[in-house]
């Protein structure tokens, strides 16, 4: 293939094509996940990477995550398509459509619920998005929990000279264009679509631990040009500024989101949906939930 890619030489190297591993979560839906899993345990500062679906839901059949706290890191729901009703302890509510972004930083805590959207529920169809939680330094775990929701038309969209690159910025930057959202670290967030033929050069902050996970197509990553599909995680090795991915100009094109973050070396205590630095932390976090001290949703 030929790459013609500038600083090939440059580029980090993938080091593992990870898998997605199929599972159920909150009331049962289907999720495609990366990490963790027996294979990985997480991707400092990345905790968990769910795709959700794709599933095709009929009328009345759709499912979310009903009323669950978290505590000490963010959560980042991106949808592709379907639409989702959040709601929490802290009062606030909305909803997310294909293109939306929402950005919770849950901090101390939020009590929150993660449902299908009702008339998405009531017709059915397709449901496909992604949630990425991202952990928080030690001095900001306990923070207010703080919300950026960002709808579609808000989402900066950057494209390549030759048109063959399209990248949706949702954190840090590219191809000239810088994200609205703003993060507790430097952290890349990138929903890129290299048409057949096309490619991408993404600089990263230096000491960034990056990967890419194909969602549609296929495509050449790093600086070996290691191939990956959809459902399939590239990790990237630590060090190198530069992310590189080819789309073969035969093939059917690729699309997948670029994550790269700054990693905070601090011990990780996790339980379901606490992640903390110590156990004493997470007794802490079970504690306060349990004693209504995250909060509680208040019916409308
Ligand atoms: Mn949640």
């Amino acid at each position: 293939m030929n790459t013609q890619i500038q600083n090939q030489a440059t580029a980090k190297k993938a080091i593992r094509v990870v898998p997605a591993v199929v599972s159920r979560e909150g009331g049962g839906f289907l999720v495609h996940r990366p990490f963790p899993t027996g294979n990985l345990r997480d991707f400092d500062p990345f905790l968990l990477l769910d795709e959700m679906g794709p599933v095709t839901y009929r009328p009345g059949e759709a499912v979310g995550a009903p009323d669950h706290p978290h505590r000490g890191f963010e959560t980042v729901t991106y949808m592709l398509e379907g639409a989702m009703e959040h709601r929490d302890s802290a009062g606030h509510a909305g909803k997310l459509r294909p293109g939306d972004v929402q950005w919770m930083t849950a901090g101390g805590g939020v009590v929150h619920s993660e449902m299908p959207e009702e008339e998405f529920l009531r017709k059915g169809g397709k449901a496909h998005g992604f949630q990425l939680w991202v952990n928080l330094p030690r001095k900001d775990k306990m923070i207010r929990p703080r919300y950026q929701e960002i709808p579609r038309e808000g989402i900066p969209v950057a494209k390549s000279s030759d048109g063959l690159a399209e990248v949706r910025v949702i954190a840090g930057e590219s191809l000239g264009k810088k994200a609205v959202i703003d993060t507790r670290i430097p952290i890349t967030y990138l929903h890129v679509t290299l048409k057949p033929g096309g490619k991408l050069e993404q600089v990263i902050p230096a000491g960034s631990n990056a990967f890419v996970y194909v969602i549609r197509g296929d495509g050449a990553f790093g600086r070996e040009a290691t191939r990956a599909t959809e459902h399939q995680m590239v990790v990237f090795e630590p060090g190198g500024e530069v992310v590189t991915a080819v789309s073969e100009p035969q093939g059917p094109g690729a699309e997948f989101l670029l994550i790269a973050g700054t990693p905070l070396n601090e011990p990780v205590v996790r339980y379901g949906p606490f992640v903390m630095n110590t156990e004493e932390e997470i007794h802490e976090a079970i504690d306060d939930y349990r004693n209504g001290r995250m909060g509680m949703i208040r019916a409308v």
